[in-house]
């Protein structure tokens, strides 16, 4: 196995460092030795941002990916064929870093899209940009789309982000509503600093139809800032939201879901809440995730990966990528372990595994 060095992942490598799948039944999809099966793929395309939000990226950027380590559209593509023909994939998300750092960002949908016949194909994105590319972007296929918005204060936002670029984002929202993505969803992280502009956020929110969710912030920045003790927790962003509005009882779509939504002043408008760190989904994740350098990563907190770059560039057939794909996963970690006194963090940051 290698392991390539301080601040860098386990990456095992084919021919010879496949991962151990003693026990694993001759199942076609995405097994774990917990009995979960990952149907949800999310693909890293680049670790360069327009932004540097402070619960994911250092202020310098990430250190950079040669370009020719990034997969290909061409690579993409083939990993989506073989995710969702071969291994049971149903929903692929591209992220990053910042997909729309990607000038092939539309051939990389277009070739996916092609292939991911019966899946969904979405996009999760800090908007900045998209005005001027939504249009080839829904031409290739895109759908749906995730915007990350924290805030709607300028000031908080260029602290959060060390960018004054709220209005380049609110320029992206609108645009993608303009070419008709809907319902658009808004992902905020909680910090302490915004906390008090949620209700502003979730008021814009519901002014232009969007449907916003707050994560938890997990130990996945760079600066490795995050602690247990200073953390925004849903308890208290409820506390927060409920002074401006009326959150009625829990109102679950899907059981599975992440997100626990609440209907606000009656519904039909609701809110999400992904308390990840406070209560741990873990035991119903179903999510598979591929790096921008195209290895496999089994979960967030898992620095085991596993190369498909290499087997893709080594003339590997499908059945062969499938089948590293499906060791990779069943060695699956149970949870991300936040409760343990001996937690350690994993030593990719959010943005570079592709959040
Ligand atoms: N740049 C794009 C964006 O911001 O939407 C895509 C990549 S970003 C890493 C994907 C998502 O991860 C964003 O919604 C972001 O808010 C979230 N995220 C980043 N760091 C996080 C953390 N430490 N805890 C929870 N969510 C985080
Ligand atoms: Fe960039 Fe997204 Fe990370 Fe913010 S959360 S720094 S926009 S990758």
């Amino acid at each position: 196995m290698t392991r390539l060095g301080l601040g860098l992942p386990t990456i095992r490598r084919a021919p010879t460092e496949r991962p151990d799948t003693t026990g694993r039944p001759d199942a076609t999809g995405l097994l774990d030795r917990f009995g979960r099966v990952a149907r949800d793929l999310r693909i890293s395309l680049t670790e360069k941002c327009s932004l540097r939000c402070t619960y994911c990226m250092p202020a310098e950027g990430l250190p950079a990916i040669a370009r020719e380590d990034l997969l290909t559209p061409v690579e993409i593509a083939r990993l989506v064929q073989v995710a969702v023909r071969d291994l049971g994939v149903r929903d692929i998300r591209f992220t990053g870093g910042e997909p729309l750092m990607r000038a092939d960002l539309e051939e990389i949908i277009a070739r996916s899209t092609e292939v991911a016949e019966g899946a969904s194909v979405s996009m999760t994105t800090n908007g900045i940009g998209l005005d001027k590319r939504i249009g080839g972007l829904v031409a290739a296929g895109l759908t749906r789309l995730n915007v990350s918005l924290d805030t709607v204060d300028r000031d908080h936002f260029a602290r959060l982000t060390r960018r004054d670029r709220l209005a380049a984002v609110l320029a992206g929202i609108e645009a993608a509503k303009l070419a008709g993505i809907a319902p658009l969803k808004i992902n905020a992280v909680l910090m302490r600093d915004t906390l008090g502009g949620a209700v502003d956020l979730l008021a814009w929110s519901l002014d232009n139809g969007a449907r916003l969710r707050f994560i938890e912030q997990m130990p996945l920045d760079a600066d490795e800032a995050w602690a247990r003790d200073n953390m925004v927790d849903a308890a208290e962003l409820l506390d927060v939201l409920s002074s401006r509005f009326t959150l009625s009882q829990p109102h679950r779509e899907d059981p599975s879901a992440p997100a626990e939504e609440w209907l606000v002043d009656g519904g039909p408008a609701t809110v999400g809440i992904i308390a990840s760190v406070t209560r741990s989904f873990c035991s119903a994740c179903d999510r598979t995730r591929v790096t921008a350098e195209g290895t496999v990563r089994s979960c967030l907190f898992g620095d085991d990966e596993t190369d498909l770059r290499a087997l893709l560039r080594g003339g590997a057939d499908d059945a062969e990528l499938a089948d590293w794909w499906r060791a990779a996963m069943w060695g699956k970690q149970a949870g991300h372990g936040m409760e343990r006194s001996d937690f350690v963090r994993p030593v990719r940051s959010m943005g570079a595994i592709g959040g």
